[in-house]
Formats: C-alpha cells, sequence, structure tokens
C-alpha cells in the first residue's frame, strides 16, 4: 500500500516512514510526487485540518493521501498554541527556536506545566472513502530547551515517565510513545477493518 503525505514538514515525513514502513506501508512525500502545494490550514480543530490535507492532495494525485495535523495543547494557556503551534508567535517567519522560546516566556514562573502532544490523522482515497485516528501523548513544558534530535517543540517538551526532553530521548524512543507514534497505531487498526470490509 502506498500513500502520499500530505505535508512539507521533514520532521513528519521522517516519522512517518520510520512508524508506517514497518507495517509494509510506503509513504512518499509530497517533493517525490512532484506535488508543490501548502494547502491552507483554516479548520478550527486538528480533525477538519487534516481533512483539508489529505482531501486537497488526493484530489491533486488521483492516489490515496494521508495528514497529520497535530500540535501541541499547554494546559496553562487553555490549549494554546494548539492547532496554531506552527503559525504560533512570529508564524512561518520565526524558527521552532523562537517559537519554542516564546511558548517558555509565556510560562515564566507558572507552576501548572502540564500539556500534550495531539495528532490527527486523516486518510482520503481518490474514490472518496475517509479513514481517521487520533493520538495524544501528555507530558509537560521544561523550564529550558533540551537536546537536539527531533523538530517543533521537541526540545521543550517531556513525556510522562520521563525526564529527558522528546529531543534528547530521540526517535526510537519518541516514535513508540509519541502522539503520532499512537494515532499511526490507531490509524493501522482503521486500515485492517477496511480492507476485510471490501
Ligand atoms: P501542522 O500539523 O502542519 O499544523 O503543524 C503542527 C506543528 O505542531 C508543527 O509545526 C510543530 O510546531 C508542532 N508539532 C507537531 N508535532 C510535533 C512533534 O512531534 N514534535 C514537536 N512539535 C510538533
Amino acid at each position: 500500500m502506498k500513500f502520499i503525505l500530505a505535508s512539507n514538514n521533514k520532521g513528519k515525513y521522517r516519522e512517518f516512514r520510520e512508524i508506517l514502513e514497518p507495517m509494509g506501508i510506503t509513504v512518499v512525500s509530497q517533493a517525490e510526487a512532484g506535488v508543490h502545494i501548502e494547502v491552507e490550514e483554516t479548520g478550527e480543530t486538528f480533525e477538519e485540518n487534516a481533512w483539508l490535507k489529505a482531501s486537497a492532495i488526493a484530489a491533486r494525485t488521483g492516489l490515496p493521501a494521508v495528514a497529520d495535523d497535530s500540535g501541541l495543547c499547554v494546559d496553562a494557556l487553555d490549549g494554546a498554541p494548539g492547532v496554531h503551534s506552527a503559525r504560533f508567535g512570529g508564524g512561518k517567519a520565526w524558527t521552532d527556536a523562537q517559537k519554542y522560546m516564546y511558548l517558555l516566556e509565556k510560562l515564566a514562573g507558572a507552576a501548572d506545566r502540564r500539556a500534550k502532544f495531539v495528532s490527527c490523522i486523516c486518510c482520503v482515497f481518490p474514490d472518496g472513502d475517509v479513514l481517521r485516528a487520533r493520538g495524544e501523548c501528555p507530558g509537560r513544558i521544561l523550564e529550558a530547551p533540551a537536546g537536539e534530535g527531533g523538530f517543533g517543540y521537541d526540545p521543550v517538551f517531556a513525556p510522562d515517565g520521563y525526564d529527558k526532553s522528546f529531543a534528547q530521548l530521540g526517535e526510537a524512543v519518541k516514535n513508540q510513545i509519541s502522539h503520532r507514534a499512537r494515532a499511526l497505531a490507531a490509524f493501522e487498526k482503521e486500515l485492517e477493518k477496511y480492507h476485510a470490509e471490501r
């Protein structure tokens, strides 16, 4: 089975491949498929945005497309940055480091540092069939960034049960417990059901 990943995010692409390939699923990037578009994320929920991305790429390519819309929800900020995680602070003009430093500033002195990563997967087939899955990873925001691995907010997020950030834990650990790993495991089950019912 082959899917186009509806994303231009290299970090997501790496994780999708590492998690889905052992399941026998081939992931093709938008760049490899020659699709150079960035779908606007105008939805208000992760689910809506994932559908917008997957359906646009499936319509453009005529091939099954899978998208993840994801983000970091911080309790003390009423769930922000949430669906706006990629556009937090100065948006696209800012580096990941500027965004997570801005987050740390907002949480300066906060005792409640609980947060969770959320990933919503949507897969759209060319005939219009849709599969969905969701995964969450609870944890906390550290006082200072740590580690070089991963992408996005990984240096400032420590998952429950660990004293290290996702960036320090590395991909082997992250890809076992992350929001994306959990959503993709649920997606694999949906895919099995879908094939069994056809
Ligand atoms: P989007 O799904 O393209 O809207 O982007 C989600 C944004 O959330 C990313 O650009 C990152 O800033 C953040 N994000 C999502 N998943 C992760 C993750 O696994 N680690 C760190 N940051 C993430």
